[in-house]
């Protein structure tokens, strides 16, 4: 019957209209604003309107979710930073639009290549999220963040990241991929473990 579509569609407007009351009644105003709140309105038990209070509350990205890569250091014991970029230059060959810059370092004295870059930059504007940079790289020294907030009023002047504001300790990103951290971890023993009994072999 015409109009029955109608009808049925105006029905689940009103039960969501009426459920999205009573399900703030339900959580005595907690539904908002709380993480457990935010997990609720994500669930299938979820009555009412769904509605992102963005940005006093963000959803919950996936370990997976990437944005703009990060640099990634080590802290030692004296607290000292140590970039594990050696500035090879792999992400910015693969890079396919070619927004990763890199400098080298180069020994004073003699001139030679030292395994650290001296200035890093990638244009954020350009990077198209692909996450080719942190897979290519044979040092675990670039991954993909999670931070997708970027708005800038001037986006010539601050798109534009250097090695200081790309750089983050190796604990944020345990902190954001902590799957993928245990398993690179694991697998960094390993290797290490097995060039050790290489080491004693020849000895
Ligand atoms: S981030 Fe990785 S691939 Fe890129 S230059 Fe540094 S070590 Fe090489
Ligand atoms: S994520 Fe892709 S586009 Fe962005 S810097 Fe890495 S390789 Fe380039």
């Amino acid at each position: 019957m015409d109009g029955l579509g109608i009808v049925k569609g105006l029905g689940v407007t009103l039960k969501r209209f009426i459920g999205t009351y009573l399900d703030d009644i339900r959580w005595l105003g907690k539904r908002y604003y709380t993480r457990e709140g935010i997990e609720h309105r994500m669930s299938a038990d979820v009555e009412g309107v769904f509605t992102v209070q963005y940005p006093e509350e963000k959803l919950p990205v996936p370990e997976e979710f990437r944005f703009i890569p990060f640099l990634l250091y080590e802290v030692d014991e004296e607290g000292n930073k140590h970039d594990r970029c050696t500035s090879c230059g792999i992400c910015a060959k693969v890079c396919p639009p070619q927004c990763i810059w890199i400098v080298r370092t180069n020994d004073p004295e003699t001139g030679r290549p030292i395994p650290e870059p001296k200035e890093f930059y990638i244009d954020v504007d350009i990077c198209m999220n692909c996450g080719f940079c942190a897979e290519y790289c044979p040092f675990d020294a670039i991954k993909m963040d999670h931070d997708y907030e970027l708005a800038v009023e001037d986006r010539h002047t601050h798109n534009i990241y250097d090695k200081e504001k790309l750089s983050k300790p190796v604990s944020y990103y345990a902190g954001i991929r902590p799957v993928n951290y245990a398993r690179e971890e694991a697998l960094r023993a390993e290797a290490e473990a097995a060039k050790a009994a290489r080491k004693a072999g020849k000895a």
